[in-house]
C-alpha cells in the first residue's frame, strides 16, 4: 500500500494552496456577507486554467487525473464554500455531458469557452416536486421535426441566474419514470429560456442560485446529450461519483478550517484561570475531531483512487460523502461550542462554518436517500468490505 501523493500532486496541492490563500482567503468575509457572485475571482481562476481540470487538452483542459481534481476540490474549500460551490458546478456537472457526448462544433462554441471562463454552466436535475426522486421529473421533452421541445421549471439551480448554458433533465416518456429521461443542452438566448426566482440561501453565499424556466424551448437534435433518448439516468453513475467524493473532500476542508479556527481561540480564551485549550472536555474535542477527519479523509481519498482506478466503488463513494458531510456538521459544531456566546456573533467564523456546511447534506444525495442504497447494499455482500 502506498499512502503517498505523487511530487506532482504535492506540487499542484501547493499551487492551489497559494492562489486561494492570495486571490480567496483575504475575501471570504466580503464574498459572505456581499452573496453575490465574485466575477472579478471568477475570471482571475479561469486565467489560472483550473475551470477544464477534468477536460482534455485539445479544449483547453488540463486533463488532470481524479485525485489530482480531488486534492483541487479540497484546497478550493479551505477559501469562500460558495465561490467554490460555483467553480466545482463549472468544472464537474456544469461542462460533463458537453464534454462527454456534445458535438465537435458545440464543444467548440460552448466548452472551450466554458473552460477559458468567459461561459458559465450548470446543471439542472431538481424541481419543485423533485429532487432526491428524479423519476418525479415534470419538465418534458417532446419530438419535433429536427429536434426537442422543452417545458418546464427547474429549482435551486447553482449559478443559474447567470449562467450561459445548462445541461437539462427532462423526460421523453414520463410513464417510463427514470427511463424515459434525458439530457438537454439549452443555451441562454434561446426563445422561451429565462430566469425565474433567486432563492436567498441561508449560506455558501457568494454562489447564485435560483429558478430557471423552459418555456416551450426549442433545441435542435445535436443538443440531446447522450446516445438515444431515454437513456440519462444510465450516464450519470460516474459524474456523482466523482461529485459524491468531491463534496466529501470539501466537507473534510470544511471541517479542518472550522477546528483550526477554533484551536485558535481556545489557545487564547481564559477561563477559570487558565486558557480553556487546557481542560480535558475541550481537549477531547480537537481529538475526537483528529480522528473523525483522518477517517472521512481516508475514505473520500480512497475513493478517488478506485475511481481513478477503474475499481467499481459506486458505495465507497457513497459512504465517503455521507462519513464526510456528518463528521464535517459535527466539527462546525464543536467549534461553535469552543468559541462559546462569540460563536453568535457575525463577526467571527463559527457561524459562518455552521451555515456553510448545511448544504453539504443535500448535494449528492441526501444522507437518508444514501443510507437507504448503502444499507441495501450491504444487506445484499456477504460481509462488509465485499
Ligand atoms: C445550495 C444548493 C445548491 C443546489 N444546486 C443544485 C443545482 O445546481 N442543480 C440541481 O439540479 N439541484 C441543485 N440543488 C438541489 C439538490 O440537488 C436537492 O436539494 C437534493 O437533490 C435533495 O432534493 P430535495 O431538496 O428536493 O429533498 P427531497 O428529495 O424532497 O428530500 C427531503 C427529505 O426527505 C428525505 N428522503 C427523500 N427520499 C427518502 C427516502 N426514500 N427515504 C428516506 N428519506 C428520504 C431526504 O433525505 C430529505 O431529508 C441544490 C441544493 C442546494 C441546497
Amino acid at each position: 500500500m502506498d499512502f503517498k501523493f505523487t511530487d506532482e500532486q504535492e506540487f499542484f496541492r501547493a499551487s492551489v494552496r497559494d492562489a486561494v490563500d492570495r486571490l480567496i482567503r483575504p475575501k471570504i468575509q466580503e464574498i459572505d456577507e456581499a452573496d453575490d457572485f465574485p466575477m472579478e475571482l471568477w475570471k482571475e481562476f479561469a486565467q489560472l486554467g483550473y475551470l477544464g481540470l477534468r477536460h482534455p487538452e485539445q479544449y483547453g483542459g488540463l486533463e488532470s487525473d481524479v485525485i489530482t481534481s480531488m486534492i483541487f476540490y479540497e484546497e478550493l474549500a479551505r477559501g469562500s464554500c460558495g465561490f467554490a460551490m460555483s467553480v466545482t458546478m463549472q468544472i464537474l456537472m456544469g461542462t460533463y455531458f458537453i464534454g462527454r457526448f456534445a458535438n465537435e462544433e458545440i464543444k467548440q462554441r460552448v466548452l472551450v469557452p466554458a473552460i477559458k471562463g468567459e461561459k458559465i454552466g450548470t446543471i439542472c436535475f431538481t424541481e419543485d416536486q423533485s429532487g432526491s426522486d428524479l423519476a418525479g421529473t415534470r419538465t418534458t421533452a417532446v419530438k419535433r421535426d429536427n429536434g426537442w421541445l422543452i417545458n418546464g421549471r427547474k429549482m435551486w439551480i447553482t449559478n443559474g441566474p447567470i449562467c450561459d448554458f445548462c445541461t437539462v433533465l427532462a423526460t421523453v416518456d414520463p410513464s417510463k419514470g427514470l427511463d424515459g429521461l434525458s439530457f438537454f443542452l439549452v443555451e441562454k438566448g434561446t426563445d422561451g429560456f429565462s430566469c425565474g426566482q433567486l432563492i436567498h440561501k441561508l449560506g455558501s453565499h457568494g454562489s447564485v442560485t435560483g429558478e430557471l424556466i423552459f418555456d416551450n424551448v426549442f433545441v435542435p437534435d445535436e443538443n440531446l446529450l447522450g446516445e438515444g433518448a431515454g437513456n440519462g439516468m444510465k450516464y450519470t453513475t460516474d459524474i456523482l461519483n466523482e461529485v459524491r467524493v468531491m463534496t466529501a473532500l470539501m466537507a473534510c476542508a470544511i471541517a479542518d478550517e472550522a477546528i483550526i479556527d477554533a484551536r485558535k481561540f481556545a489557545q487564547q480564551r481564559v477561563a477559570f484561570g487558565s486558557a480553556i485549550s487546557k481542560y480535558q472536555l475541550i481537549r477531547a474535542k480537537f481529538a475526537n475531531h483528529w480522528a473523525w477527519y483522518e477517517a472521512a479523509r481516508l475514505l473520500a481519498y480512497k475513493a478517488a483512487w478506485m475511481i481513478q482506478e477503474g475499481i467499481e466503488c459506486q458505495y465507497e463513494c457513497m459512504l465517503a460523502k455521507m462519513f464526510a458531510t456528518e463528521m464535517c456538521l459535527s466539527a462546525v459544531d464543536e467549534a461553535t461550542r469552543i468559541y462559546g456566546g462569540n460563536s453568535f456573533a457575525m463577526e467571527y467564523p463559527p457561524q459562518r462554518f455552521f451555515r456553510d456546511a448545511r448544504f453539504l447534506l443535500f448535494g449528492g444525495g441526501c444522507h437518508e436517500v444514501l443510507q437507504n442504497a448503502i444499507g441495501a447494499a450491504f444487506l445484499r455482500r456477504g460481509s462488509t468490505s465485499k
